[in-house]
């Protein structure tokens, strides 16, 4: 296979046979096709699209570029959740410890923090210690003995993914509905679960934030996990502000800790417990949504969820010392409010200005080398269809210097649009399919 005949075949709008397909991904996977061909395909598969079977062949070849995970010897049904990613959206986090408090069992591979959305590998490593690069076999031995763990994609276990993920995060390929769906599936076939709940965002912290994109895409995700055995719940909630409270690595790890201790913002443990429910119904726990819902919040409230998370973190080797005293973690040096200029409600949020403006505070990355800063990142004082005076603090930033505070502060005045019209605030949900 000619690589540059590959991508012109792309770049005119014409299918890839399978074979080519597999071709082209592996030789990427060993090293003999470069980034820069690798860029230039995915750039093609943005504009031109993929049909049917050149998804399913590529979900194939991502699963294949690795070693599926064999759980079949563990006792019950294995179950996920996955989503296409937001700003303040650290539902994995909670989620995790919380279905695997119930009785799931739960292992998890994420990625990291994608574009303008932050990644649950990310926020997991701003604890101390915490190990997400576990081998195949501590992932399996871990879930086999408290029944979760959260890695990251490995040179064992999706290897293509791990490549084409990071290369697209820099390069502007993300907001594709097929390599969405191949990179989510791809991840979650190959860690041997039975099924997954699929929280697809939609609004203007999405990564495809018209709502009709935002169903197709959970279309797609539905019927080709189905395609590959897994029963699948897709979900389709809110992302035209952020989840919670909090955006930024470490921030959202102490939020998380407010939820799973069963305090924390509404938003974000109704979001939390509703995506947690399905995940009990899929693995036939609990009977209905109704009884996944009560289950999954008396789990919160009675502390079973957090000492789940305790039990997690402290088996991934993270410093277990820091989640029962988040106070004690380093602050950023500058801690400091943003103003608004105006009164008025809060109509609107452009929530994927907020996340590159957590992305500029160094939250995320914008090359593949950028090193994150877990202290970094802000917290969201005022949501939409909430009135602000004149001078009121919008947020508060966390920030290394003076220079990254004063390009976030002008972001998040940006993204904030202040009107004398009350609106109501978006529902937290909109479909289930
Ligand atoms: N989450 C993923 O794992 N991959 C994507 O492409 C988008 C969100």
């Amino acid at each position: 296979m000619n690589p540059v005949e590959f991508i012109e075949k792309k770049k005119r709008g014409d299918e890839h046979s399978p074979e080519e397909l597999k071709d082209f991904v592996l030789g990427y996977v060993k090293g003999e096709i470069p980034d820069y061909q690798m860029s230039a395909w995915l750039m093609a598969v943005n504009f031109q699209g993929m049909t049917d079977r050149e998804t399913l062949a590529l979900v194939e070849v991502m699963v294949n570029s690795g070693e599926v995970v064999d759980l079949s010897h563990i006792e019950g049904i294995k179950v996920d959740k996955h989503s296409t990613g937001g700003v303040g959206d650290k539902v994995s986090l909670i989620l995790a410890p919380l279905a695997a408090s119930c009785g799931c069992i739960v292992p998890m591979i994420s990625g990291r923090g994608l574009g303008h959305t932050g990644g649950t590998l990310d926020k997991l490593e701003s604890i101390p210690g915490m190990r997400v690069n576990l081998s195949r076999e501590e992932f399996v031995s871990q879930v086999e003995r408290i029944g979760v763990a959260m890695i990251g994609q490995t040179e064992e276990i999706v290897p293509a993914d791990r490549k084409m993920y990071a290369l697209r995060d820099v390069t502007a390929t993300v907001r594709s509905i097929p390599l969405i769906c191949a990179s989510i599936l791809s991840k979650k076939i190959a860690e041997g679960i039975d099924a997954l709940v699929l929280d697809v965002k939609t609004g203007s912290g999405a990564f495809l934030q018209e709502y009709e994109q935002s169903r197709k895409l959970a279309q797609k995700l539905k019927s080709v996990g189905e395609e590959f055995g897994l029963r699948v719940k897709a979900v389709i909630t809110d992302m035209n502000q952020p989840l919670g409270n909090k955006a930024g690595n470490w921030l959202e790890v102490e939020e998380s800790i407010e939820v799973l201790k069963g305090k924390g913002p509404g938003d974000l443990a109704g979001v939390t417990v509703y995506l947690t429910a399905w995940m009990l119904v899929l693995a036939g726990i609990a009977s209905d949504l109704k009884a996944g819902e009560e289950l999954a919040s008396r789990n919160l409230k009675n502390g079973k969820a957090f000492e789940k998370f305790l039990e997690l973190v402290e088996a991934q080797g993270g410093d277990v010392r820091y989640i029962e005293n988040p106070e004690k973690y380093r602050k950023a040096p500058i801690v400091k409010p943003v103003k608004s200029m105006v009164s008025g409600y809060i109509t609107e949020i452009d929530t994927e200005l907020l996340g590159l403006a957590a992305v500029g505070l160094g939250a995320g990355r914008k090359k593949i080398t950028d090193r994150i800063l877990p202290e970094v990142g802000f917290v969201v004082l005022k949501k939409i269809s909430e009135y602000v005076k004149e001078g009121e603090e919008l947020c508060i930033v966390h920030a290394k210097d003076e220079r990254t505070f004063e390009q976030a502060r002008g972001n998040i005045l940006k993204a904030y649009k202040i009107t004398q019209y009350k609106t109501s605030p978006p529902p937290l949900f909109y479909e289930t399919f």
